[in-house]
């Protein structure tokens, strides 16, 4: 049976599979590895111009650490999750200093590596070095719940456990890389989150959803919790035409992004403690950001003058001046770049 599934899978991909994405060219393990952490909540079509952008900057495990990290996050915005681009700086430099730059070959090591899973340690070893790993990414957790009909949330220990031994027991020792590859494709492409394909699935026959018609109800889905909401205003000062921007500390929330000053106070409270005369103050429409464990409502309200207060030109190594025009070259969270939108929107 598992050779079966492995060769229906295989022969698939020989057809449909993806073989002509950017990182399936001259394909090295810093090349793989860089598309697996973009593509960890983010779909190809998205990720293929950072990923281009990012390898013409970054081009190797060298350039990457020597980077500042401010450079990576900025080649970052807009992608989220940015711990995800912190953790590919860090474990970059971890290779320069434990492993001379050579992307380590081995599964115990690469998963060692900051930000590295045993799912994207297994691709990047299969994919780019020909080794036999299982993965088990949201693609293949889906199509392995509806094949076996593994009811629960993957997020579950025990389900989790489950998936990851039909998974290994269905990797092939031959063509391993065309075989995480297709199982990747085919949850993309064919195995749908909603709506899945199973007509031109080379799965149907043997697949337990498929049969008992309840391909919606795998995998199962995620315990509903009720977020807390916290709310925020966010300050923008615009003098001359330049941004206030601060950067926030290295760790936490938008860790080493920049952002607009976050208060309870409201802009003319911020303006008196600016000591600021001749202003005027716009309010912004408020909005709504969800982190995966809390709400953030956002009010945002800017503060015009049309000079940079003596006190404040003086730029310090965590606050900025950005023109509002021009590319802010640094990291910035997603309400930053949304506010700055509404701004120029509204100039
Ligand atoms: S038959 Fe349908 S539900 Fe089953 S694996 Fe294929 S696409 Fe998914």
């Amino acid at each position: 049976m598992t050779v079966t599934f492995a060769n229906k899978v295989l022969a698939w991909y020989d057809r449909h599979g993806r073989k002509h994405l950017p990182w399936q060219q001259n394909t090295t393990p810093y090349r793989v590895w860089i598309s697996e952490i973009m593509l960890q909540q983010t779909q190809v079509t998205t990720v293929i111009p950072y990923y281009e952008r990012f390898m013409q900057r970054f081009a190797d495990i060298q350039t990457l650490a020597a980077a500042p990290v401010d450079d990576v996050l900025h080649h970052w915005t807009g992608l989220g999750y940015y711990a995800r681009a912190r953790n590919l700086h860090k474990a970059a430099k971890q290779i320069m200093t434990q492993y001379n730059g050579e992307f380590p070959q081995s599964l115990d090591e690469v998963t060692s590596l900051p930000g590295i899973g045993r799912s994207t340690a297994g691709a990047i070893l299969s994919l780019a070095c020909g080794q036999r790993h299982a993965i088990l990414d949201g693609n293949v957790k889906r199509v392995l719940a509806r094949y076996y009909a593994i009811s629960g949330w993957p997020g579950q220990k025990a389900v989790e456990s489950t998936l990851w031994d039909y998974a290994a027991a269905n990797t092939p020792d031959q063509r391993c890389h065309h075989y995480t590859q297709a199982m990747m494709d085919l949850g993309a492409m064919v195995c749908t989150r909603s709506k899945p394909d199973c007509d031109a699935c080379p799965l149907q026959e043997g697949c337990l959803a498929y049969a008992q018609g309840r391909q919606s109800e795998f995998p199962g889905k995620k315990p509903k919790k009720i977020l807390p909401v916290k709310q925020v205003n966010m300050i923008v000062i615009l003098a001359a035409g330049q941004l206030y921007l601060i950067q926030r500390p290295p760790t936490g929330l938008w860790g080493g992004l920049y952002g607009f000053i976050e208060t309870e106070n409201n802009a003319t409270a911020i303006a008196q403690q600016w000591q600021l005369t001749g202003y005027t103050v716009q309010t912004l429409e408020a909005f709504r950001h969800t982190f995966s464990h809390f709400h953030l409502d956002i009010s945002p309200q800017v503060i015009i003058t049309d000079r940079i207060p003596a006190s404040q030109v003086e730029e310090s190594r965590t606050a900025k001046w950005f023109h509002l025009y021009e590319p802010i070259e640094v990291g910035l969270a997603a309400p930053t770049t949304k506010i700055i939108d509404q701004i120029q929107r509204m100039l």
